[in-house]
């Protein structure tokens, strides 16, 4: 449900308003518009539309919301949400994220290299995958909290926010202790214990959407997040799976609009696990931008051949500050605020 306060709502009436809804069981989360304040009100739905939030002094009106996902609809909050990433990092309502880096951490000089070159392209937000999701048992898992370490004194040391992969609810805290940005990867998008479990942090969460999932799945894993106390979540397009085997996966662009459609969270593009792909990873991240994208996010290394995993699509330093370029020119055709590039 949500409530609509009366424009002359006082902050003491909003208050009486937030204690009665939590003396009814239910809890709330509130929306300051540049018009009115409402009040998402969560709990059992059919408690819910029994209660009589009406008769609270200060309430104009209660609406049902029709969408199964409330607090990440856009009838909840009407205006994009604008998060903080640290180090002056700012994601939505015109503020682009550039996240850039290797799949994997693989040591501190490797990472230390590709940082340094991904900043000074422009990227702003720095990736490193310390926990990692591989198919096969067998793979390269990840440093595990000695990468997570590293990936920190990196970010610090180049001042950029960084966001890594957190795959298991009993990994929260650890991970919490290092990362700026929690990432939820595709496999985990409904692991409700994990989500539940990110809601309770207070870190920006990057949830990836599922090789098979809708946009409505998407947004119900989004609520999850959001329903449980964590208002900064982040949607990510990463590719769904298809028929066609020519790309690793197929990478919808519509959903970058259906979603700002939808939803006042911001929206990031991964070009590079949706097409797994360097030739199309420029061109899409350009329509990604295009499509009203938020972010787009890059994989990114030095000696691909190398790489512990995921080398082969990712783009070299220089094809990285190369597509940048045409990157922030598209931003800037499309309205967004563009950092300027370190000197
Ligand atoms: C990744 O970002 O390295 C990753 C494993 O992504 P996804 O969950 O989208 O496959
Ligand atoms: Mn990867």
């Amino acid at each position: 449900m949500i409530i609509v306060l009366k424009p002359d709502c006082t902050e003491a009436q909003l208050k009486h308003v937030t204690d009665s809804i939590q003396e009814m069981g239910f809890r709330y989360e509130i929306s300051k518009g540049q018009h009115r304040t409402l009040v998402g009100v969560i709990g059992d739905e059919d408690k819910l539309r029994n209660a009589p939030l009406k008769a609270i002094p200060g309430v104009e009106e209660v609406m049902g919301v029709l969408k199964p996902y409330k607090l990440a609809s856009k009838e909840f909050r009407q205006q994009p949400s604008i998060f903080d990433l640290g180090h002056g990092v700012k994601i939505g309502g015109g503020h682009l994220i550039l996240i850039a880096g290797p799949c994997a951490i693989e040591g501190a000089e490797i990472l230390r290299d590709i940082a340094v070159k991904v900043k000074a392209a422009g990227a702003n937000v720095l990736r490193g995958g310390a926990f990692k999701p591989r198919t096969s048992p067998y793979s390269f898992q990840g440093m595990g909290e000695d990468g997570l370490k590293l990936l920190r004194e990196v970010g610090d040391e180049l001042q950029m926010p960084i966001v890594t992969e957190v795959m298991d609810p009993r990994q929260v805290e650890l991970v919490d202790k290092y990362t700026d940005m929690h990432q939820i990867g595709a496999r985990n998008m409904q692991n409700f214990n994990l989500l539940s479990e990110v809601g309770q942090t207070r870190k920006p969460v990057l949830l990836k959407r599922g090789m098979s999932a809708t946009v409505e799945d998407l947004l119900m894993s989004a609520e999850y997040i959001l329903a449980s106390g964590n208002q900064q979540v982040i949607l990510c397009e990463r590719g769904i799976r298809s028929f066609d085997k020519s790309t690793r996966n197929l990478l919808d662009l519509s959903i970058v609009p259906n979603l700002h459609g939808l939803s006042h969270l911001p929206v990031v593009v991964d070009p590079s696990h949706a097409t797994g792909r360097p030739d199309l990873i420029p061109s899409m991240s350009l329509a990604g931008i295009a499509a009203g994208a938020d972010g787009i996010h890059i994989e990114v290394h030095s000696c691909p051949e190398k790489a512990a995993s995921d080398g082969p699509q990712a783009l070299l330093p220089p094809q990285y500050a190369e597509l940048v370029k045409q990157m922030r020119a598209i931003a800037t055709l499309m309205g967004k605020t563009i950092d300027p590039l370190p000197a």
